[in-house]
């Protein structure tokens, strides 16, 4: 026991030697006494622990520490704060402690990953995409904390053997949904590729086996692709006296398993499994130029795919990205993909946030991390989707690819692939976002819901009358835009209902009820509403018209009835199915996707949605679409395995969903008639002008307007106003 307990505490030594050894930035004499102390209060505090697979805790946290150390190359405060990262969470050692020995810098950092091992540990599902939020919003406190706690993930991934197969799959699967997008946004590629691999390894083993032996059998054939390559090159490398290494890069096991299943090939038809990446050394003055130099050797030797060149040199990704990208007809006339980059531009694609930083000193260069941090606060703050939804969204623009398009002033913005027109109006301003009324594209102008490609100009033009309509939420892709429109709907919404609450007052006072809180009440299960809100907002709106309201006072006003509803309403299921068909005749259809298509579909058993339910749907193999509610036990693992058969789905609630309908009016021209006809329509809230055209001849006019509103009721109100602008004489539904 005893022997083996020196043989451990030997090892322990080792390890705490190699970590300051492997340390990608300089340390400092007191750096290393903060290490130290770390590691002598972190091996005390879990002297008592033993990991699942027999070894002493303290292996973990230095395993993490390393990582933080070497591969991600953060400074002392991290390597101190990853070896103290369990030790509040598992020890009788509190943030107090901490915060007296080492002082609230690395205290904070290992509060903030206290918190969010904690919420780990809740298992539904949408609770957990509820703490993914949380987890986002601990970002912005101290970004080093999240990335810490990808460290922990990987260490745990790679030592994941030991762990129970359940728990591997929902590690692993958790890790595919929210680590890896951060690994990827954060720019920690070499990480990133490594948590999907794990995380494919424990999610289809067989599968995983198979691809990782295929690629080391093509290995060699690989190396030797790579060798005529760089035979073909390296004279005219050499003549320009360059001084650099070519190498082969695998694509991760993850990546081609996609391609194989999104394309339906076997491995031998994945052409670009491998990449080769050519890695020079450069002054910071001419590291631009010679990367073109390089290209034009390459492409001076094999031929280029024009549609296939990246320039992140010119314009870096932003999480700091920088490197050129060709694709070339290579040896053996098959198509090759060549990343050229500087020494500088390695080490940023493989360290990203720390050597960014190691690099930045002195030099005035925004990464983009701050700046998308910024946002990402924003929308967390302002966030009232679905927690799914929101990961959903977010998780978009973790991923998305980036475009560059201009500004008319020439200023250049960075926006997630598949943006329109309406996410650059949000991006440049919620201002001027809620006001777009068109916008233009190189000159021309577009829909809103036009996706902008990189390169084009584009001009927003807005105006005072536009009012952000539910229709936006479809043309916009950005979780920023989509938040800021959801919540300036609830603001239209909130207004609507406050217009609604005074005219209930109102009719109800006709009808001798008095609007208080039990009369809310009694409305809201008369009408099978949620919220006062809701009601309030029917009213406003004028779904609920009179005679319902009529009705509804008469089942009122017999107490005794009503008394003895409610008791059947409690025996009687017959009662019940009918309250359930009152809603379900408020949400008469589900729609798919985007353009809102019906599908033929069904509801998957294992959930049971009801009309109303937050809802996706998963396209299965022979059954059409199957529909899950959300917050379904199955979600998560659907949606992280196969977000590629994901569809969205909606119920339709034909009470608020939008119609378009066309007024012909016709009268005696004056002068400013069409001002005082469009401001009569404006002053009209959730009435949205579509088109309007006027024509005047020997002093008569004629104008057809389109309009959408919500519902008949509205129209007819709109036609009434139209009526009374001075001038106008009919005014006609086409
Ligand atoms: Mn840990």
């Amino acid at each position: 026991m005893i022997v083996s307990e020196k043989i451990e505490n030997k090892e322990i030594a080792k390890q705490y030697k190699e970590l300051l050894r492997i340390s990608y930035q300089t340390l400092s004499e007191d750096n290393k006494k903060l290490i130290r102390t770390a590691f002598d209060t972190a091996v005390h505090a879990h002297r008592n622990q033993r990991r699942k697979s027999g070894e002493p805790y303290i292996h973990h946290p230095i395993s993490v520490a390393k990582i933080v150390a070497q591969e991600i190359g953060l400074d002392a405060t991290s390597i101190a704060a990853a070896l103290l990262h369990d030790v509040v969470e598992d020890t009788e050692y509190n943030f107090e402690d901490l915060e007296k020995l080492f002082g609230p810098g690395v205290a904070k950092i290992v509060e903030g990953l206290t918190k969010i091992s904690k919420l780990s540990k809740e298992s539904n599902v949408s609770l957990q995409a509820e703490n993914f939020r949380k987890l986002l919003l601990t970002l912005n406190d101290d970004i080093r904390v999240i990335i810490i706690k990808i460290a922990d993930r990987l260490h745990n991934m790679q030592t994941m053997d030991a762990m129970p197969e359940d728990k591997q799959e929902k590690i692993a699967s958790e890790t595919l949904y929210i680590y890896a997008p951060l690994a990827h946004r954060i720019g920690l590629y070499n990480i990133k590729n490594e948590l999907e691999d794990l995380s494919f390894k424990y999610t289809e083993p067989n599968r995983y086996e198979s691809i990782k032996n295929n690629i080391e059998d093509s290995k060699e054939e690989q190396d030797q692709y790579i060798k005529s390559f760089s035979e073909i090159v390296q004279f005219a490398l050499a003549e320009e006296g360059l001084e650099y290494q070519i190498k082969g890069r695998s694509k991760s096991i993850f990546s081609i398993n996609r391609k194989m299943t999104t394309q339906n090939i076997p491995f031998q038809k994945v052409f670009d499994k491998f990449a080769i990446r050519i890695i020079y050394n450069a002054t910071h003055r001419n590291e631009k130029f010679l990367a073109w130099k390089i290209y034009s050797i390459v492409t001076d030797h094999f031929t280029p795919n024009p549609t296939r060149l990246r320039d992140w040199i010119t314009s870096p990704k932003s999480n700091g990205y920088e490197a050129l990208h060709i694709t070339v007809m290579g040896p053996e006339n098959k198509w090759v993909e060549v990343q050229i980059r500087s020494e500088r531009m390695n080490e940023i694609a493989e360290k990203g946030y720390a050597a960014h930083h190691k690099y930045k000193q002195g030099e005035q260069k925004d990464i983009g991390i701050d700046s998308w941090l910024d946002k990402l606060q924003e929308v967390l703050e302002s966030n009232t989707e679905n927690p799914v939804d929101f990961v959903e969204n977010f998780k978009l623009s973790l991923y998305s690819k980036e475009i560059f398009v201009f500004t008319p002033d020439g200023e250049i913005k960075s926006l997630p692939k598949g943006s329109t027109a309406l996410d650059f109006a949000f991006n440049i301003h919620t201002e001027v976002g809620m006001k777009t009324r068109g916008a233009r594209v190189n000159g021309k102008l577009v829909p809103l819901s036009r996706t902008l490609k990189s390169g084009e100009h584009v001009e927003i033009i807005t105006s005072e009358s536009i009012k952000p309509t539910a229709n936006w939420l479809d043309f916009v892709q950005t979780s920023r835009a989509k938040s800021k429109i959801r919540s300036l709907l609830n603001e239209e919404k909130k207004k609507i209902a406050e217009d609604g609450r005074e005219s209930l007052r109102r009719k109800l006072k006709q009808l001798k009820i008095t609007l208080n809180d039990k009369t809310t009440a009694h409305m809201l299960r008369y009408f099978n509403l949620n919220s006062s809100l809701d009601l309030f907002y029917r009213i406003g709106l004028g779904t609920i018209e009179n005679k319902q309201l009529k009705a509804f006072s008469n089942d009122f006003n017999s107490t005794f009835l009503n008394f003895f509803k409610k008791r059947i309403r409690k025996q009687n299921p017959v009662y019940k199915k009918e309250a359930q068909e009152k809603i379900t005749q408020r949400f008469d259809t589900l729609v798919f996707g985007k353009q809102k298509e019906s599908l033929k579909h069904g509801l998957a058993p294992c959930c049971n949605a009801i009309p109303g339910d937050p809802v996706f749907g998963f396209i299965t193999i022979n059954d059409g679409v199957k529909v899950h509610k959300k917050d379904c036990p199955n979600a998560l693992s659907l949606q992280s395995n196969f977000a590629y058969r994901i569809i969205n789905a909606k119920w339709v609630d034909s009470s608020s969903e939008e119609f378009s309908a066309t007024l012909k009016l016709s009268g005696i021209d004056n002068m400013g008639i069409v001002s005082e006809v469009t401001q009569s329509i404006s002053k009209l809230m959730s009435v949205n002008i579509n088109k309007i055209s006027f024509d005047s001849e020997d002093g008569i006019f004629n104008g057809l307007i389109s309009v959408s509103v919500k519902n008949k009721t509205i129209l007819n109100k709109l036609v009434k106003h139209l009526k009374k602008v001075n001038g106008v004489d009919k005014v006609l539904r086409e």
